[in-house]
């Protein structure tokens, strides 16, 4: 037996099966017509925010980055709720521009922005967290081209990192930002190129459960934007203190405490250096906003046994849940929480493998769960799907296609 990660708390069940949106996933599968689906749900994302707003000091501004699922429904939905959008291609811009979304509060970061892409931006009134010095030049040149005045950020590479957190973008050599060192020669450069300097942007890492670690990287944040200000001798107008807020997926894994976490913010607020006192401070997110709000759920094809041990075959898998896969980013694969959505109240009576429909070894969405006995025909959900679920994952592979995604 192997645990199963923790189910987010507040699914409910009807006539015993899983049940989102008020209605059980059956209901929905027959709608859509097959299964696998992803269902979002908006209730779950709007007392998300409000949970979050309700911890947060009052000044903080929440950013959505969208990579973390773009679906254009889900995207039209949470636009309405963040205060900006994060973005990180040309490819997500379009997506943002599609529903609608004031460019003028959206920012772009990430590595490898090609000129069509700073065009894009620029023209769009996109705020720019430049990379490097040589995408500076490139958006200034290309900004003068054009006749405009672009919006730039700098992205900071910082000389620490977010601790316990579950991918690293910051701290030492990094494809990511600018060395902090080199920061205040670049704000000088640009805002004496007559840009509009929209301020900082320091993003340390992602996936953090340890409230101590997230104030402990929001202390540092907040100390090493005021000294790459005070060296270059501005105030900001905007400072990006990134996110790295994670959620519980694995056993053991607890939800991160946001009531310390604001109380600290809040504590930091009332003596800010002169340098952010003008400030708006954003702090960005996405699995923590989205990640709980979504089950993937596939439908059993084949119950076999090998050797003495159960394999329930779905007709989902890895092409759609790389994450919950345990091939996205983790050393030892654990299980993602994972229910027979058919059967939700049934006690667990058996030990199962559940595994996809691709042709390797890798598609395993549970290893040795204890589960009620699934039959062909029932279905399974795998929790925690909101996020770096269908928008990272390879649903070409193998030919299977993507998921239907909807949001109930
Ligand atoms: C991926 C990313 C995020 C979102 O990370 P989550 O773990 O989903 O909260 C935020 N900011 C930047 C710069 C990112 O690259």
């Amino acid at each position: 037996m192997k645990p199963l990660g923790p189910i987010p708390a507040g699914f409910e069940a009807i006539d015993g099966e899983l049940a989102i949106g008020g209605r059980p996933v059956s209901g929905w599968a027959e709608e859509a017509g097959r299964t696998p689906l992803f269902l979002y749900s908006r209730d779950r994302i709007e007392r998300r925010f409000a949970e979050l707003r309700a911890a947060m000091p009052e000044q903080i501004r929440i950013n959505y980055a969208i990579k973390a699922n773009s679906f254009a429904p889900l995207l039209t939905f949470v636009s309405t709720l963040a205060d900006g959008l994060d973005i990180a291609s040309g490819g997500e811009l379009e997506m943002v521009r599609a529903v609608g979304f004031d460019l003028s509060r959206v920012s772009f970061a990430g590595p490898g922005k090609r000129d069509v892409e700073l065009e894009a931006a620029i023209s769009a009134g996109v705020t720019l967290n430049l990379e490097s010095e040589a995408e500076a030049g490139r958006a200034i040149a290309i900004a003068e081209r054009l006749g405009a005045r672009p919006r730039l950020a700098i992205r900071v590479n910082p000389d620490f990192e977010l601790k316990g957190s579950g991918m690293k973008m910051g701290g030492g050599a990094k494809p990511f930002g600018i060395d902090a060192e080199r920061v205040p020669e670049l704000i000088r450069h640009i805002v004496d190129a007559g840009c509009d300097f929209r301020g900082l942007h320091i993003f340390t890492g992602s996936q953090a459960l340890s409230a101590e670690a997230v104030i402990d990287m929001q202390a540092k944040v907040l100390d090493c934007a005021d000294r790459l200000a005070g060296e270059a001798d501005v105030t900001l107008p905007k400072l990006n203190m990134g996110g790295g807020f994670g959620i519980p997926y694995f056993p053991g894994d607890e939800p991160l405490d946001i009531g310390s976490v604001g109380a600290a913010l809040e504590q930091r607020f009332t003596e800010l250096p002169e340098t952010l006192a003008e400030a708006e401070l954003f702090i960005e997110l996405g699995r923590y906003l989205v990640g709980e709000a979504g089950v993937y759920v596939a439908r059993i094809v084949d119950r076999k046994v090998s050797y003495g041990k159960t394999y329930l075959v779905t007709d989902g898998g890895l092409h759609h849940q790389l994450a919950a896969s345990g091939n996205f980013g983790t050393v030892v694969r654990r299980n993602y929480p994972v229910a027979i959505a058919s059967r939700f109240t049934a006690d667990a009576e058996e030990e199962a493998n559940v595994v996809g429909c691709l042709c390797t070894p890798l598609d395993r969405l549970a290893d040795k769960a204890h589960l009620p006995r699934a039959e062909v025909g029932d279905l399974v959900a795998v929790f925690c799907a909101g996020a770096y679920g269908a928008s990272a994952s390879p649903s070409a592979f193998l030919g299977q296609g993507p998921a239907i995604e909807m949001l109930v």
